[in-house]
């Protein structure tokens, strides 16, 4: 069964596949090989990639983007409510997690971001299953080396969600050193950079490339940093200087930000290319029409303080990976914001003037990487010409809480991975039989400024004084970043072993399998559409080719005829206007009743 590699990025995803011994990108039915991680409802139907994308600035209230920004947080996480603010779609709490409210179909919904991600991911595998030629299922997906362990559980919940297999979740910068790995066949070993600068993340990863095995050294990065970053540092700029002109504030007015930060988004590619952009832009706000420019030097300038902290993480992923960075052999770019020449002067001054890679494509790269993993992992390593070996390593450290408030680190960060750690705990109290610990992760010491990832709680404890009984716990982070933690109690059999209760990670399975559902309600409504859309057109087709006719052949057709079929097709027009509480059959049947008249009218004409 042939698996595919998926890339969902923030604002644009890519899938490949890897046949005929090489890995070709899929492009869309659009013919483009990047999909945008956009979904638009409507009063009719859902929209994904481009042509939702087109809906932003006339329907911003139900066009969701950045989804990837939101899976796996929590509603009250401040990046969420930082974020929530410069939407034009609404966030609703539900539990304590977040949820999109969207209009459709004239009815209000709300979808987890996992549910919105999921349709990104069935249109990607759509494509591919179009392209093959066959029903795909098996899939790598790759997420940002620094995703934390909620953030990974959450894409692979949407892969669930869109009907994938998912066989494996890779970080990104990985995927992409793969990519290069296949593309630069050298047996020495070699030091490469992977520096990612996408949409809305920010990778930095070090590995060594030697015969075909990947050795992750470090990874680092913000999972909070990238191009859409920019592009609200220009927005603020010009809502400052919209209210300087005009002495109005049209931050509040969400369709207003909206369109501006589509103009912003575009300046800002301009800029990469020239030296200044224009922004022009009709009724922006209170009927003002709204005209400005910008400088690359300026634009340089307000994200000066971004742009410098980019470095920072080169900085210290180069001292976690033990590298010097006159040690580095290749930097690779991966991701559309490192075409900004700013970033790319700020890496090459850091690296004291090295080149920087430009074989492969920055925007497929992870995608192809992805795909090369997916092919090696389906055929068992042993169908791929270039076969390869992966040494990845975990982004953030494990810990549990000791004392009151300190990080035990059970595994640290920039381990390998898989990996399993086990860790004893003491009983406190005489006779305790429950013991309960937490579980975080992050690289602080005090455990409070780290992320809680769930409590354990082990019962039936053989009862004994304080500090005798024992319980050991299991730390597994698997290879796709993912951890599990068990514990149990030797004395009392290992029958105790118990998985981490962890509500605030995991979704209920039946919590997933109704999402489940609901995707595939979703998929068979945009199939009907389709088809209920393909049967208005022949309608309207038949009609406007009922009206040529009359209009053409007035003399073998008598008047009373004419009058007759074109009622009829008026009657059909107007009837069809309701059309969104219209089967498609229905349509079909009045097609074909309008097909008769006409034919009919036809033989009369030729008898
Ligand atoms: P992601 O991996 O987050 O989905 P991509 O790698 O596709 O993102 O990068 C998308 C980001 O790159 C967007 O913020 C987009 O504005 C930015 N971008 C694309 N092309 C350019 C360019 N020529 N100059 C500057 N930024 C660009
Ligand atoms: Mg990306």
């Amino acid at each position: 069964m042939t698996a595919i590699g998926i890339d969902l990025g923030t604002t644009n995803s890519c899938v490949a596949v890897y046949r005929n011994n090489r890995v070709e990108i899929i492009a869309n039915d659009q013919g483009s090989r990047v999909t945008p991680s956009w979904i638009s409802f409507t009063d009719s139907q859902k929209l994904v990639g481009e042509a939702a994308k087109e809906e932003a600035s006339m329907n911003c209230e139900n066009t969701l983007f950045q989804i990837k920004r939101l899976i796996g947080r929590k509603f009250n996480d401040p990046t969420v409510q930082e974020d929530m603010k410069l939407w034009g779609f609404r966030i609703v709490e539900v539990g304590d997690r977040p949820k999109l409210q969207v209009t459709y179909k004239d009815e209000v919904k709300t979808f987890f971001p996992e549910e919105i991600s999921a349709m990104v991911l069935t249109e990607l595998k759509e494509a591919a299953e179009a392209y093959m030629g066959e029903k795909i299922t098996d899939a790598v997906i790759t997420v940002p080396a620094y995703f934390n362990d909620a953030q990974r559980t959450a894409t692979r919940d949407a892969g669930r969600i869109a009907g994938l297999n998912v066989l494996s979740m890779i970080n990104e910068p990985t995927a992409a050193a793969i990519a290069y790995g296949l593309d630069n066949k050298s047996n020495e070993e070699r030091t490469v950079l992977i520096f990612d600068l996408g949409g809305g993340t920010f990778d930095v990863t070090i590995a060594t490339i030697e015969e075909q095995i990947f050795d992750v050294k470090a990874t680092g990065g913000n999972t909070h940093l990238g191009g859409e970053d920019f592009d609200y540092r220009m927005v603020d700029h010009f809502v400052e200087e919209f209210g300087d002109k005009h002495g109005v504030d049209m931050s509040t007015n969400k369709r207003a930000v909206s369109r501006l930060r589509v103009a912003c988004e575009a300046a800002k590619r301009k800029l990469s290319v020239s030296t200044s952009a224009k922004i022009q832009l009709d009724g922006l706000f209170m009927g003002l029409d709204f005209r400005s420019n910008i400088s690359q030097a300026k634009f340089e300038a307000m994200n000066a303080d971004l742009f410098d902290s980019t470095l920072t993480a080169v900085k210290t992923v180069l001292s976690d990976a033990k590298v010097n960075k006159n040690q580095i052999d290749d930097i690779v770019l991966v991701g559309g914001s490192t075409r900004i020449p700013k970033i790319r002067k700020l890496l090459q001054d850091f690296f004291e003037g090295k080149e920087i890679c430009r074989k492969i494509n920055p925007d497929e790269a992870v995608a192809y990487g992805a795909a090369a993993l997916a092919k090696n992992i389906s055929s068992g390593g042993s169908e791929v010409k270039e076969r390869f070996q992966l040494l990845d390593v975990t982004p953030l450290s494990i810990g549990t809480d000791v004392g009151v408030s300190d990080m035990f680190v059970v595994i640290p960060r920039n381990t390998k991975i898989p990996t399993r750690m086990t860790q004893n705990f003491i009983t406190s109290a005489d006779n305790q039989t429950a013991l309960s610990f937490k579980v975080y992760e992050g690289e602080r010491p005090c455990i409070h400024d780290n992320h809680h990832l769930g409590t354990f709680v082990l019962r039936g404890i053989t009862p004994a004084p304080r500090g005798v009984a024992s319980v050991q716990s299991v730390f597994e982070i698997d290879r796709s970043g993912i951890l599990i933690v068990t514990a149990y109690d030797p004395k009392s059999g290992s029958e105790n072993k118990i998985k981490i209760t962890n509500d605030e990670k995991l979704m209920a399975k039946d919590e997933i399998e109704k999402m489940i559902a609901a995707a595939e309600k979703f998929r068979i409504e945009d199939v009907e559409w389709k088809e209920k859309s393909a049967a208005k057109n022949e309608l309207e087709d038949l009609v406007y080719k009922i009206k040529q006719i009359v209009q053409k052949d007035t003399t073998s057709v008598s008047p009373g005829d004419q009058e007759k079929i074109l009622q009829k097709s008026q009657a059909a027009m107007d009837w069809v206007k309701a059309y969104k509480k219209i089967e498609s059959q229905s349509i079909r049947q009045r097609t074909n009743e309008l097909k008769d008249v006409l034919n009919r009218m036809h033989e009369i004409s030729t008898d």
